[in-house]
């Protein structure tokens, strides 16, 4: 593999050098996502539309993130530039050290086959309708995969389904296939929007219990929501307001981001105490206050 480092990188500490220049590297343990300073600008008929400032985000191996927030926020467009299939207006993304949107376009898609599983909300949207489930995890594989195929569809509790049609399969197992596409393809990395948005409780939990064994194999999940049944489940919930990082909840503790600029974004009920849009910031040994005028 050939890839020139971005110049930016050479300054930014052992980590990111390791995570361009290959080998030696552990890649093992180097982040799988990288995200730097993303920012996203839609040319609209009505003006521009600032859908993404700047943000900068690691996503580990084995960890699964959640992606929340308001519609609009920014979440389909930041997980849209995570899986290459639209470009920065500025910053970079990279996917297990590549800069996926300096490569190619060719090579670019060669890397989202490689590395990424997409699960997309609509169950039948990710399968093909003629195959049966064994069959839509073989055909990832150009060699023999009868053992792989057997062991995805036991893992995620699929093991007596698998000469079944999605048509023949519920919601919750077809989005469990879905997931298993992951482990056959070796994927590292599993990009889903909204995947229990039309499962109910039952189906939503088997399809959250999949996710976990995925990352206890070490596949990286991403997974856009709205829904507070998946939260717990997961190992860091990233909150996005208005384009932006507002909060990380990590370990049962939510965290405000400051972001490089030093802005900090306040919780909406904390945002309305400040209508005239100024504050009085005060400095103590405890930290800053942050007051009305
Ligand atoms: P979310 O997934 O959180 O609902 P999106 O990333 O879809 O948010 O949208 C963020 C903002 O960008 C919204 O204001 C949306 O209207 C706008 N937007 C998204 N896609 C486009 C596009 N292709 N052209 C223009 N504006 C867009």
């Amino acid at each position: 593999m050939t890839h020139r480092p971005d110049p930016e990188l050479l300054d930014l500490g052992p980590i990111e050098i390791d995570g361009v220049t290959g080998p030696g590297s552990d890649r093992a343990s180097a982040p799988v996502v990288v995200c730097r300073h993303v920012v996203k600008i839609y040319t609209a008929r009505t003006g521009r539309v600032f859908a993404v400032r700047g943000i900068d985000l690691e996503v580990d191996p084995g960890e699964a993130t959640g992606i929340v927030g308001p519609s609009g926020s920014g979440k389909s467009s930041l997980l849209r530039m995570i899986a290459g299939l639209d470009a920065p207006t500025a910053g970079s993304v990279e996917i297990d050290g590549v800069d996926l949107h300096a490569v190619s376009a060719r090579r670019r898609a060669r890397l989202r086959g490689e590395l990424v599983t997409h699960v997309h909300q609509r169950p039948p949207d990710n399968l093909l309708p003629h195959l049966t489930a064994a069959q839509q995890l073989r055909r990832l594989r150009d060699g023999p995969a009868d053992g792989l195929v057997a062991e995805a569809l036991d893992t995620l509790g699929l093991g007596e389904l698998a000469d079944r049609r999605p048509a023949e399969l519920s919601s919750g197992e077809q989005q469990r296939l879905a997931l298993a596409r992951a482990l056959v393809a070796g994927h590292r990395l599993v990009i889903a929007d909204e995947p229990t948005a039309q499962l109910d409780g039952a189906s939503t939990e088997a399809v959250l219990r999949a996710i976990g064994s995925l990352t206890r194999r070490g596949v990286t999940v991403l997974v856009a929501t709205h829904d507070p049944r998946v939260l717990p489940h997961l190992h860091r919930v990233v909150a996005l307001r208005e384009g932006a990082v507002a909060a990380i909840t990590e370990g049962g503790s939510e965290r405000a981001v400051i972001d490089r600029a030093g802005r900090l974004q306040l919780p909406p009920d904390a945002r309305a105490l400040f209508p005239d849009d100024r504050a009085v910031v005060r400095r103590d040994d405890d930290g800053v206050r942050i007051e009305r005028p």
